[in-house]
């Protein structure tokens, strides 16, 4: 039976903020206070209309600590900025879907089991894992490091094959 209180759960991140002209009238839409505060960083005004129908909440410490746990296993956690770690952690805990066009949260959400909606509709279809290659002498790591244990050099993401 059609129940008229069915919204879709959406978090916004703050890419899918900047394409979003309005927000679809069948979303309870989410962002997090470090996305108002990037949207606020880049003087965008269509916030001030969008929060009307947009509701401000925040993570717990328990789900961002998930989402950390999650990005170290991936490699993500290098690209994964704060936001983005409690854009995904608000997602968790509201078993809502990821509206988002960054690639790092699109890869971990699906690791998370989070639903996620590319705003630019091409999304990722597999899981991506990071390499870390050394510049210098050419080792790979698993693990994000600073700069190359053995030389000194730094070091860039791969893609995992
Ligand atoms: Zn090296």
């Amino acid at each position: 039976m059609f129940d008229v209180n069915q919204f879709v759960k959406v978090v916004l991140d703050t890419s899918a903020l900047f394409g979003l002209e309005q927000v679809p009238p069948d979303w309870e839409a989410y962002v997090t206070e470090g996305v108002l505060a990037e949207l606020e960083k880049y003087n965008d005004r269509r916030s001030e209309n969008l929060l009307h129908t947009i509701k401000v909440s925040q993570a717990t410490s328990g789900s961002l600590s998930k989402v950390r746990e999650a990005a170290k296993g991936t490699g993500d956690v290098s690209r994964l900025s704060k936001t983005d770690t409690e854009v995904l952690a608000l997602a968790l805990e509201l078993k809502a879907a990821v509206a988002t066009d960054d690639y790092s949260i699109q890869n971990l959400a699906s690791v998370l089991g989070i639903e996620f909606m590319p705003m630019s509709m091409k999304g990722i279809t597999k899981v991506v894992r990071w390499n870390y290659l050394c510049t210098g002498c050419g080792k790979v790591f698993k693990e994000p490091q600073p700069d190359c244990p053995v030389c000194g050099s730094p070091l860039r993401t791969t893609r995992r094959i």
